[in-house]
């Protein structure tokens, strides 16, 4: 499979990558264990994509703008990957990119490849396998790795910690703006696009300099009292996803940055900081998760958690016991 990966022609790549995504997603531990050994293997492979997270709310025009930019880059003889991130899937039991008749046309390519969300129930599980399948997509030569997020709760933090840009998808109405400035959004964005610019283009206009005003007065407020210049202003830029205007604009942008990004060395910290952060994300998941499961910790909980919550027992002394039972259990 290593070999197909890395080697193989590109529908033996699509085959492979299927594969390995597949083992990554299952719960079986023997197959955790064949896909830590594989992500190993791969590593030293990846890392050459560039890593584009998009969002916007639901009908924003997605999927319209990442089929019209993955055919403007396979164009320009570049290949490209969608991955999606939808914790919602395991509930609903679909997932945003699970309709096949979505990017039809995309996913028909030979040079692109697409994979629906992984299903596997908490954001933090589903962030992991799309973190885990962009390093198999770089290993298989992706040139471009999109990672969509449905544009509804932490699922947009979750991407825009995996990507080296994120880019929101807006609507050329201002209430929309203030949604995302309000859920935290706006001021993760790197680039805003005012979608759907050809219904209304004194509107787009309009939104443009308005989101352009508000994502200035955010950056005033990041940087209060901080030395150092910005080294990135993001840019507001008009788009029409369905007529394909304005894709050439949006690339030259995102080249700019990579390149801006790439010249001072903050498109390595910001990877290197994100895997770190990663990391601890992951150790903190994994040893609640251990908690929970020791039967140390479970004989005290319900009564403890009780105590807690009818005021009986202070938190932080229950979370002391909760911890001592833990780790006595272990050092037994
Ligand atoms: P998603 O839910 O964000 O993926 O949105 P879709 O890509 O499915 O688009 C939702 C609807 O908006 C579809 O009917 C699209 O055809 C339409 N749409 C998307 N982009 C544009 C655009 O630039 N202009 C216009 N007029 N319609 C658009």
């Amino acid at each position: 499979m290593i070999d197909a990966l890395l080697h193989g022609t590109a529908m033996a790549q699509r085959r492979a990558l299927a594969k390995a995504i597949t083992l990554l997603e299952s719960t079986r531990p023997d197959h955790r264990a064949q896909a830590d050994e594989l992500l190993t293997a791969l590593l030293p492979h990846t890392g050459k994509a560039f890593r584009l997270g998009i969002s916007g709310v639901p009908g924003v025009g997605k999927s319209t703008f990442i089929e019209a930019l993955g055919l403007h880059l396979i164009g320009l003889g570049q290949r490209v990957a969608v991955l999606a991130v939808d914790p919602s899937s395991s509930v609903s039991g679909g997932s945003i990119l699970g309709d096949k008749t979505r990017m039809e046309r995309l996913s028909n390519h030979e040079r692109a490849y697409i994979r629906p969300s992984p299903s596997s129930g908490s954001l933090g599980g589903v962030a992991e396998k799309t973190r885990e399948t962009i390093l198999l997509c770089e290993a298989a030569g992706f040139d471009v790795v999109i990672v969509e997020t449905v544009g509804v709760g932490q699922s947009e933090i979750a991407v825009a910690n995996m990507t080296d840009l994120f880019c929101l998808l807006q609507l050329p109405n201002a209430g929309d703006e203030l949604q995302a400035i309000k859920r935290g959004v706006m001021e993760r964005a790197d680039l805003v696009l005012i979608n759907k610019a050809d219904l209304d283009p004194a509107a787009a206009t309009r939104a443009r300099a308005q989101i352009s005003a508000a994502l200035r007065l955010l950056g005033w407020n990041e940087r209060a009292g901080a030395q150092e210049a910005p080294h990135w202003h993001p840019q507001v830029l008009e788009l029409s996803a369905l007529r394909a205007q304005g894709l050439e604009a949006f690339w030259a942008a995102v080249s700019e940055f990579r390149r801006l990004q790439s010249a001072d060395g903050r498109l390595a910290a910001r990877r290197q900081q994100q895997a770190l952060a990663w990391m601890w994300e992951r150790v903190q998941a994994g040893l609640q998760q251990a908690l929970r499961h020791n039967p140390a910790v479970q004989r005290i909980l319900e009564p403890t958690t009780r105590a807690v919550a009818d005021g009986s027992l202070a938190a932080s002394v229950a979370a002391r016991r909760l911890l001592a039972a833990h780790l006595g259990n272990l050092s037994n």
